[in-house]
């Protein structure tokens, strides 16, 4: 199989050299087509001047004028002996009768006769003027022939030599042959020498490019300097890399951050068993030390679940559009099972809401959601119910950890400018603004978090993220009226 580099050159020598073949043939024959017309014109217009002479002076003795008539000169107007006659010149010309016997002859004839066969008599004898091609003595010949009207004479007859026309011809066939071959050679090397530097771009990015793997996934590829076709495939390549490291940044970040978050409770667990089993122990201790295992195994459960969900998301497996599901309901669940918690803590959790959404309700001025009239239809989403139960209980669960001792948890449900929101607010530190574009982050905890070891892995929002994002949504963060911080999940209302 050919390269594609020598397959373009190839059809570039193909479609060059048939374009040049047609239009020099093209030219070769218009051209020798007008030659052979002027030679034609030339023989015509001097039989037709012989034989208007001829049949002006029918009663005159048959003859060929070797030279321009006196009466045309003197018709003219000059009075003195005609021009010289370039038209006479190297032309022979004879006049016959219907029998096809030669009345006169030019000079330069001498004894010898143009020959005629009958169908060019009875062709002429029909009155039309006849062309044709001779082989007379070593020369070939052009005549015409032209018929006279009355008098003894049929036709005259013109003859004149093709040897200049061929001559013509053939010199103009070897100059149009040359400039070909010229024209084909000079565009084929130049065609080949233009490609051969593009290819040669194409193959030093390719060579480049095969040197980048995943370990070298900083490296570049150097830019040629102009923004052509060719500087902007590198930029779009460049700019590929640029993502792919990202990605790869960032799983790699994952998967070391995951491995982490896992070998802590793993080993936290061990510890306790191990100790535990030191020497033998009360019985209450040993449920003890179970209880504790067994929360750290919940922990351990909960983080593979999200990591779990995480990846499935990430892989599209987990398909995060399902039939609509109403919301309301599935909040009071996630509250009345974070309301231990909140009741430990003395926070009280609010929940805040209608169930129904109205095509007629809409935000306040502020945006605020606005609760629905309860005659419209529930307010849903497009999200399989357990995902959403997630999204709620990981902002509600946050909320209830981050509210202060005795503080407010506030859920509430409306709509806002036609999405289903979701807003879950309090009145703990809130989130600074510089905290707020990295809160997605898989494994990011805020200073907050970290300096008051409030628990938890930094992995619940990137997944409540994922989930919402997968499912068209997104999730806003400002500051609550309460003080804290608040999160407005906004999912696309069923229609
Ligand atoms: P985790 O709660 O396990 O740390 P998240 O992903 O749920 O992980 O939250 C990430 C970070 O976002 C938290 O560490 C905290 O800094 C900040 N955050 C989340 N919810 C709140 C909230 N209600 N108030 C203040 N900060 C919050």
């Amino acid at each position: 199989m050919l390269s594609f580099r020598r397959r373009l050159a190839l059809a570039h020598v193909v479609v060059v050299t048939a374009v040049l073949a047609i239009a020099a043939t093209l030219t070769y024959l218009s051209l020798v087509a007008s030659l052979r017309q002027q030679l034609d014109g030339a023989l015509l217009v001097l039989a037709e001047q012989e034989a208007s002479m001829l049949a002006a002076n029918p009663d005159l003795p048959v003859t060929v004028h070797e030279a321009p008539s006196a009466v045309s000169a003197s018709a003219s107007g000059t009075g003195s002996a005609p021009p010289p006659s370039y038209a006479r010149l190297d032309r022979l010309v004879q006049i016959i009768d219907r029998d096809g016997q030669v009345l006169a002859r030019s000079a330069n004839l001498g004894a010898s006769t143009l020959p005629s066969d009958a169908a060019l008599l009875a062709r002429l004898a029909d009155g039309e003027a006849v062309f044709e091609n001779l082989a007379y003595g070593d020369e070939p010949t052009r005549r015409v022939s032209v018929p006279v009207q009355g008098g003894r004479a049929l036709a005259v007859q013109v003859a004149g030599s093709l040897d200049d026309v061929d001559h013509n011809i053939d010199a103009a066939g070897w100059i149009f042959g040359a400039m070909g071959v010229v024209l084909v050679v000079v565009l084929t090397v130049t065609g080949t020498l233009m490609t051969g530097r593009v290819f040669g771009a194409i193959d030093d990015v390719t060579r480049q490019a095969q040197r980048i793997g995943d370990r070298t996934l900083s490296d570049r590829l150097p830019h040629p300097g102009p923004h052509d076709e060719m500087g902007r495939l590198i930029d779009t390549l460049n700019d590929m890399l640029a993502r792919l490291e990202q990605a790869f940044e960032a799983q790699r970040r994952f998967t070391a951050d995951a491995s982490h978050e896992l070998r802590s409770p793993l080993s936290r667990l061990r510890t306790e068993l191990e100790i535990t089993l030191r020497r033998p122990r009360e019985p209450a201790e040993y449920v003890d030390a179970l209880r504790s295992s067994l929360d750290e195994v919940v922990r351990l459960t909960t983080l593979a679940e999200e990591l779990l969900t995480l990846a499935r998301l990430d892989s599209g497996q987990e398909s995060a559009t399902a039939s609509a599901v109403a919301i309301a309901p599935l909040l009071e669940e996630v509250v009345r099972r974070a309301r231990p918690a909140a009741t430990r803590r003395d926070v009280d959790l609010q929940l805040d809401t209608l169930a129904t959404a109205d095509p007629a309700a809409s935000e306040d001025a502020d945006g605020e959601p606005v609760p629905a009239a309860s005659a419209g239809r529930p307010i849903a989403a497009h999200l399989p119910r357990q995902l959403l139960v997630l999204v709620a209980t990981n902002l509600v669960d946050n909320a209830v950890k981050f509210a202060p001792a005795g503080g407010t948890v506030r859920v509430s449900l409306g709509t806002r400018e036609g999405w289903s929101a979701i807003v879950v607010e309090d009145d703990g530190p809130g989130i600074p603004e510089e905290e707020r574009p990295r809160l997605f982050e898989r494994f990011y905890r805020g200073a907050g978090a970290r300096a008051a070891e409030v628990p938890g892995t930094g992995l619940g929002l990137a997944l409540c993220d994922a989930i919402v994002r997968a499912a068209g949504g997104r999730i806003d963060i400002d500051d609550s009226p309460l003080g804290g911080g608040r999160f407005s999940v906004l999912l696309p209302a069923p229609r």
